[in-house]
């Protein structure tokens, strides 16, 4: 038996090199670690998108033969589909709409005509390697129809689905007119897994409203099948992060950075380019500290890191000129020769100087308006050693239900954020200690590993209580 994680992207991203040839650059991010890391005989392969539209079959043969040593296989997309498929109906449409930002929403034929495709070509290629014994696990909502579409060809195959992102309550959920085709795809899964308890029970009772069913619990049978539906908060390599300061590369940028922000408190916020991250709300509520405590000025810098994304998208090119605006806006009000309020990267940085960061920071300002989980809290958690910090956290966010020790906040609130960030100042260090071992317990209990190993117990047991239909 062998176990398919299908994802819109490989862990490796082939490019082309001026003189034509490809290089392979292999990303291990959380998904990839934690999977790697289950203690399973069966073999592990992966499905899904290059990263690069190539329009040659030649280049084609060249990359699937490069990647397939690595047991990856590439799904090869026009740049048509792509673009529309990705950053159209994925990423305009059901982004917008998972995360409350209704009014984000794009509706284009063409958009859902590219989803239905790139779903259908993902599900031939899987039906042309996977036997009917194999575990085909699907990762997130940019492959809600392929379940679904999987059913159909292979009726006995052991398809599991997990949603990274929220999924938001059926009022919202109604507005999308393919709401019942990608209920239905979602339906195609044994086991579906969400964030938290409340992504689970909006999905139930979008399914049940939408298309007329009634599950009986976390469970439903359709036919001659019972689908399963969980909540498995997913965590992160908790000993990577732990044990951060005893790698000397860290402990290089470490030094770095404690000479650099030595004198002051350093607030660090980390995303991805996103309106959901909260990061204009962020930028206020810490102008509205900076006015209101003018004690604090040479004292404190927001670090804020932002890495580039989507911005082929335009609400994200958009939030990227207010974000360079704000800005501006605060440290050509605030700064001195020799202080510099907002200390702003629009970049990413590696794993080394990030995890020095964490470790350096005083306080980690998270404060998204919608995230489905929010991994750089857990992360800015779990590198603290004996050294304190603080977490203000968004109520907002998938981890909130686990970080309960961290100062929580509505980001809609800009008073809040000010409040909270004096709180954090303020907070005296036995109490941070005493917070940060608390969420630090947690979280070296509910890792990555553990994640994908209880997905797999669940789905593995499910999946037997199907065979006695067979
Ligand atoms: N990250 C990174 N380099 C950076 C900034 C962030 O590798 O310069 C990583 C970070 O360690 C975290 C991920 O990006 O694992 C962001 O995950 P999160 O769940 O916070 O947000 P997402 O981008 O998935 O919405």
């Amino acid at each position: 038996m062998k176990l398919y994680i299908i994802s819109n992207r490989l862990p490796a991203k082939a490019c082309k090199e001026k003189n034509g040839t490809f290089i392979f650059s292999r990303s291990e991010g959380g998904l990839a670690t934690g999977l790697n890391s289950l203690k399973t005989t069966d073999e592990k392969h992966w499905i899904g998108w290059p990263g690069i539209c190539v329009d040659k079959k030649e280049d084609e043969q060249i990359i699937s033969e490069q990647l397939e040593k690595l047991n990856f296989h590439p799904v090869f997309l026009s740049c048509d589909q792509y673009k529309n498929y990705y950053e159209g109906y994925s990423n305009s449409t059901i982004w917008p709409l998972c995360h409350y930002f209704f009014a984000y929403t794009e509706y284009k034929n063409c958009f859902w005509k590219a989803y239905q495709e790139v779903n259908a070509l993902f599900c031939e290629k899987i039906c042309s390697i996977v036997s009917a014994d194999d575990y085909v696990w699907i990762q997130d909502y940019q492959l809600m129809l392929l379940p679904g579409m999987l059913r159909k060809r292979m009726p006995h195959l052991r398809i599991g689905y997990f949603h990274h992102i929220p999924f938001p309550s059926y009022e919202l959920f109604r507005i999308l007119p393919e709401r019942g085709e990608i209920l239905q795809g979602l339906l195609g899964a044994d086991f579906i897994a969400f964030h938290t308890h409340d992504y689970m029970r909006h999905f139930i009772s979008a399914a049940e409203r939408v298309l007329n069913i009634d599950f009986q619990l976390d469970e439903i049978q359709i036919g001659n099948r019972v689908i399963r539906v969980e909540a498995l908060p997913m965590g992160i390599n908790y000993d990577l992060y732990h044990s951060v300061s005893e790698n000397p590369e860290v402990q290089k940028a470490i030094n770095r950075f404690q000479n650099l922000f030595g004198n002051h408190k350093m607030i660090l916020s980390v995303d991805r380019l996103d309106y959901s991250k909260g990061i204009l709300h962020r930028l206020w509520g810490f102008s509205l500290f900076l006015e209101h405590h003018p004690e604090y000025l040479g004292k404190v810098t927001l670090a804020m890191v932002i890495v580039p994304s989507r911005d082929q998208v335009n609400q994200y090119a958009e939030l990227k000129t207010k974000i360079d605006e704000e800005i501006g806006a605060i440290n050509g009000k605030y700064s001195t020769i020799d202080w510099t309020p907002v200390c702003y990267f629009y970049h990413g940085f590696s794993f080394e100087e990030l995890a020095a960061m964490y470790f350096v920071a005083d306080i980690a300002l998270v404060t998204p308006l919608r995230d489905g989980m929010n991994l750089v809290a857990k992360e800015y958690v779990a590198t603290k050693q004996n050294n304190p910090g603080v977490l203000i956290l968004s109520e907002m966010a998938g981890c909130a239900v686990e970080l309960t020790d961290a100062i929580q906040i509505n980001p809609n609130d800009i008073e809040e954020i000010e409040q909270a960030i004096v709180k954090a100042l303020e907070m005296p260090e036995r109490e941070q200690k005493n917070r940060i071992n608390h969420m630090q317990a947690i979280l070296s209990n509910q890792t990555i590993n553990k994640w994908a190993a209880d997905f797999m117990t669940e789905w593995n047991d499910i999946c037997s209580k199907n065979q006695r239909f067979r």
